[in-house]
């Protein structure tokens, strides 16, 4: 593998038993693990090309252990790395040999749902779907849907920004969280937003959600609840190429219309996921579009035509439309089973996340089958095609030799291409370590520095999740040296203190 972690400090190695003891003091009982066997599983997140065995994993229960520990491990400079369920396909939560790995799976409890504000009061262990299924019998849900939903925590969706099928009208992450508490690594519980959609003061909490760990651990989360819609229906629409389905994307967005969610399959991924799943798919077409509308029931029914036709006008040989909620699951069922699914037919994959602006798809499809073939590696492509937010799947075998090195390098060519058509290197799953040597194809060094300006304002001393996001972090003091030019001090008019 070719990833370079920061080494660890041989300093902090020799002090573990002393860690270890200072841990149990602030969470008693099975909340500090050292023994190997136990850290095993800890060791990689869903990004399992790259594992790391932690110091020592610790799982508090309140925020007043979460607080003492980050206390205890900034005056001690120890690393910290929070983690949720683990499920980051960035590496998010990838440990160090040098670093307490702080697990949140214990704040597991609803704490408040106000049906009258339309909010939900969550901590960050609470899986996303638990939201929904904490809310649906009064017909609400909480939109983000992550593929990952039954596993992945909210703590998590909050720290990578996370994405879901229905974020095309329903927004992201950042877009349905109000407020959250947070624990600095000094240990000061601050809150950031409330219940409220416009907080008072700078926008914080946009810093916070999307930030992976580096700049605090939340606690608690206050997310939008919304209304379920009162109708929803999905078409399967098939398609001879891929082109085509991605004119028609192009096309419905054109049209003004935001269906619910648009996702496209290509054929790969479509005959793994029926075979997976049985979703009903049809397997004569070479590209699937799933959209779903949703609202009151005339409008759905309105859109569904529009859509039917603008799809049938741009080459659609097959529309099926969903007759029933269990039907519509059963659609969703096998895109959301995809990753999985491949799973089945490939003894690795490596998921990558670039998004690309919605008129480019069909080159850029062109261009990874090109690079599939330079590289001799397979490549299944799912994707949420309205945000134009790719996911291919490279397809690999970690026992054969170099070919974990040529899936790493396609994976670094396929995000260059997202940057070169005007897109960008991530679009939900974060940076972590696998975007982090790419960061320099999008961004100067002026803007990497002003990046590592908001990190240090956090956690000067660099202690959480390290060796994640930046390419290589400076020393806060460095950024934060004034630049005298000939003794011309910048600004001069400003007074100095
Ligand atoms: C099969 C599969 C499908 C997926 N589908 C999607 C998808 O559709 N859309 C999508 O966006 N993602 C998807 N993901 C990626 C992943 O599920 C999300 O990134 C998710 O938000 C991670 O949540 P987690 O609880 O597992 O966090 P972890 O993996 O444990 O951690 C992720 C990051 O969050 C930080 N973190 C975790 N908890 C906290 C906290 N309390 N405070 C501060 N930082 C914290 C960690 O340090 C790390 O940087 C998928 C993953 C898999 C395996």
């Amino acid at each position: 593998m070719s990833l370079v972690m920061p080494p660890p400090d041989p300093a902090t190695l020799a002090r573990r038993a002393e860690i270890v003891a200072a841990m149990r003091a602030i969470v008693p009982g099975e909340g500090v693990i050292d023994a190997l066997e136990a850290l095993r599983p800890y060791e990689s997140d869903a990004l399992t090309a790259y594992a790391q065995v932690p110091l020592l994993v610790v799982l508090p229960e309140t925020v007043e252990q979460v607080a003492a520990v980050l206390r205890w491990c900034h005056e001690n400079r120890v690393k910290v790395v929070p983690r949720g369920a683990g499920t980051s396909l960035s590496g998010g939560a990838l440990p160090l040999a040098d670093g307490v790995l702080l697990g949140m799976a214990r704040f597991n409890r609803v704490l408040d749902i106000d049906y009258a504000d339309r909010v939900a009061v969550v901590q960050p262990g609470v899986t996303n779907l638990a939201i929904t299924r904490a809310v649906e019998d009064a017909g609400f849900y909480y939109a983000p849907d992550p593929s990952s939903q039954i596993a992945c925590t909210i703590g998590g969706n909050v720290a990578e920004n996370s994405g879901g099928v229905h974020c095309l009208k329903y927004g992201l992450t950042t877009n349905n969280v109000l407020g959250v508490e947070l624990v600095t690594i000094e240990g000061e519980v601050v809150r950031l937003g409330g219940r409220g959609l416009e907080p008072a003061g700078l926008d914080l909490l946009g810093v916070i959600v999307g930030s992976e760990g580096l700049l605090g651990v939340v606690t608690e989360v206050t997310v939008r609840i919304l209304p379920r819609p009162e109708t929803a229906k999905a078409l399967l629409i098939g398609f001879p190429d891929v082109e085509s389905a991605g004119v028609c994307v192009a096309q419905i967005i054109a049209a003004g219309i935001i269906p619910a969610g648009m996702e496209m399959m290509d054929k790969p991924a479509i005959n793994a996921a029926e075979a997976f799943v049985n979703a009903g798919y049809p397997l004569d077409v070479e590209a699937l579009l799933i959209v779903e509308l949703d609202g009151p029931g005339a409008e759905c029914g309105h859109l569904t035509g529009e859509v039917e036709a603008i799809a049938r006008a741009h080459g659609a040989v097959s529309v099926q439309a969903s007759r029933d909620d269990a039907e519509r699951a059963l659609f969703w069922a096998g895109r959301k089973a995809a990753f999985p699914a491949a799973g089945r037919i490939s003894p690795d994959y490596y998921c990558m996340d670039g998004t690309i602006p919605r008129r480019r798809l069909p080159e850029v499809l062109t261009r990874m089958k090109a690079l599939s073939e330079q590289y001799g590696l397979g490549v299944i492509n799912v994707f949420h095609a309205g945000d134009g937010n790719l996911h291919p799947l490279i397809l690999y075998d970690a026992n054969q030799p170099g070919q974990l090195e040529r899936a790493e390098a396609f994976g670094a060519d396929i995000l260059k291409l997202c940057v070169e058509v005007g897109g960008v290197l991530t679009g939900e799953h974060g940076v972590g370590v696998e975007k982090r040597d790419l960061m320099h194809t999008m961004f100067s060094e002026t803007d990497l520095a002003q990046q590592q300006r908001v990190k240090c304002a956090f956690d000067p001393e660099l202690l959480l999740n390290p060796g994640k996001m930046f390419p290589e972090l400076h020393r806060c003091a460095e950024l934060g040296r004034m630049h005298v030019h000939r003794g011309q001090v910048p600004f001069p008019e400003l007074p100095r203190f």
